[in-house]
């Protein structure tokens, strides 16, 4: 059974918003927010801000939910819905009838007060669909649609935190590409990454995602935030002679230092072709660069890319981190590739931290870092920032 990641609440009881958040964290869906007005809701969405599933009282103040229905399908709102009211029956089944008409995805309608029984039945008979990744958009692209992307400039960055275990401090943030298509709403990189690597144009892509998270850690910077920015590389760029020399191009035309970009490289793509990476990861690390293999465990060869390549930090894949705690196979493999990095006097990151037992658990192991929907999903960067105020005031 799979929860929906990011789950908002649309209500203006605040007794009613407390409720149902307690029910969800009680279903481990990872991260609920709450908001009280449509208005709200909508400058949400119109920051980017990913929901998965929302949850929304038609009886709101100002707005109401049956407005507010439009506005979300106007904005291609790709999530699911889930009603809920006061009012009696008909009242939910017209509004569930309008959001089918405008083409929304709906979960289901509920009367208040909602029973955990109820909520629970809902969640569990739905969420497969709720993927994000098979949700959004199940389409996949032509290398020629993602060349136009990129001159179109329709590519962005989100970026997802890593935080450091002991003191949650936020210490970086990692680039992952999203693509704003104009019909399609929000793609995700398994989408078309693939496209672009098999169209040889993942050169192209590439420089057009380093600019934009160069562009955005000098922001950053100037701001007096302190963050290393990671970027995920592709095997096709790791084959390219020039790269590295690209990537020193890049970053000495807007003065950004070696040690304050981290470079991922999946090492189940680290197969083929090692001459050629190890080459440009080698120049790369020789200017301090910092490179970090990236879901480490699911490939076949992670010990021998350990031995080959001088990578400063090590992230455990989320197969192995989530529900550790509960799993002797999981924990086996999680615990000996801590050692293992700590041995070798790497940095750890562990992945896929969903929910409170997870964070728990590497407070226990003296894990260096985090990073997965409990703590927050990938983000834009305004609102990335607000996140950080929020995290580090709680
Ligand atoms: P990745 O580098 O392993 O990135 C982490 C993926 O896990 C992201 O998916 C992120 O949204 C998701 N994730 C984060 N926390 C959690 C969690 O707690 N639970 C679960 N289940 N998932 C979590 P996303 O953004 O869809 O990216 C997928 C993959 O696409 C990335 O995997 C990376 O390999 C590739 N990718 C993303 N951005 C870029 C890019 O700019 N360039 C290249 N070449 N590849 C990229
Ligand atoms: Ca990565
Ligand atoms: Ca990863």
């Amino acid at each position: 059974m799979t929860m929906p990641s990011f789950c908002l609440i649309v209500e203006d009881d605040p007794f009613q918003c407390k409720l149902l958040t307690h029910q969800l964290q009680q279903l481990d869906v990872p991260q609920v927010e709450t908001c009280s007005s449509a208005e709200e809701l909508l400058k949400m969405i119109d920051t980017g801000r990913h929901v998965n599933l929302l949850i929304l009282d038609i009886n709101l103040p100002g707005m109401d939910g049956i407005e507010v229905l439009r506005h979300l399908a106007d904005r291609n709102y790709a999530g699911e819905l889930l009603l809920v009211s006061g009012e009696d029956e008909s009242m939910l089944t017209t509004a569930a009838r309008l959001a089918r008409a405008h083409g929304l995805k709906i979960l289901g309608q509920v009367s208040k007060p909602v029973s955990p029984k109820n909520l629970s039945n809902l969640l569990n008979s739905q969420c497969s669909s709720l993927e994000p990744k098979f949700r959004v958009s199940p389409k996949f692209y032509t290398p020629e649609e993602v060349a136009k992307a990129i001159a179109d400039k329709e590519l962005t960055g989100f970026y997802q935190p890593k935080v450091k275990v002991d003191d949650r401090k936020v210490v970086g943030a990692e680039y992952l590409v999203r693509w704003q298509h104009p019909e399609d709403g929000l793609v995700l990189p398994d989408q078309f990454v693939f496209a672009a690597e098999a169209g040889g144009i993942i050169s192209e892509l590439t420089t057009a995602i380093f600019a934009d998270a160069l562009e955005q850690l000098k922001r950053w910077q100037a701001k007096g935030l302190n963050l290393k920015v990671a970027v995920n590389v592709s095997m096709s760029d790791l084959c390219t002679h020039s790269f590295a020399d690209q990537v020193f191009e890049m970053c000495e035309k807007r003065g950004v230092k070696a040690e304050d970009l981290v470079l991922e490289v999946t090492e189940s793509r680290l197969e083929h072709n090692i001459t050629n990476a190890l080459e440009v990861l080698g120049r790369l690390r020789l200017r301090h660069f910092r490179l970090s293999i990236d879901d480490f465990g699911t490939g076949h060869s992670s010990l021998a890319r350990l031995r080959d390549l001088p990578f400063d930090e090590l992230k455990i894949d989320r197969s192995f981190t989530h529900r550790a705690w509960e799993d002797p196979r999981r924990l086996a493999i999680y615990e000996s590739s801590l050692d293992m990095a700590r041995r070798l006097g790497m940095q750890v990151v562990a992945e896929g931290v969903e929910d409170e037992e997870d964070w728990q658990f590497l407070q226990d192991n003296d894990c260096h870092m985090a990073q997965g929907y409990y703590i927050s999903c990938p983000l834009p960067p305004e609102e990335f920032t607000r996140w950080m105020q929020s995290w580090h005031a709680s």
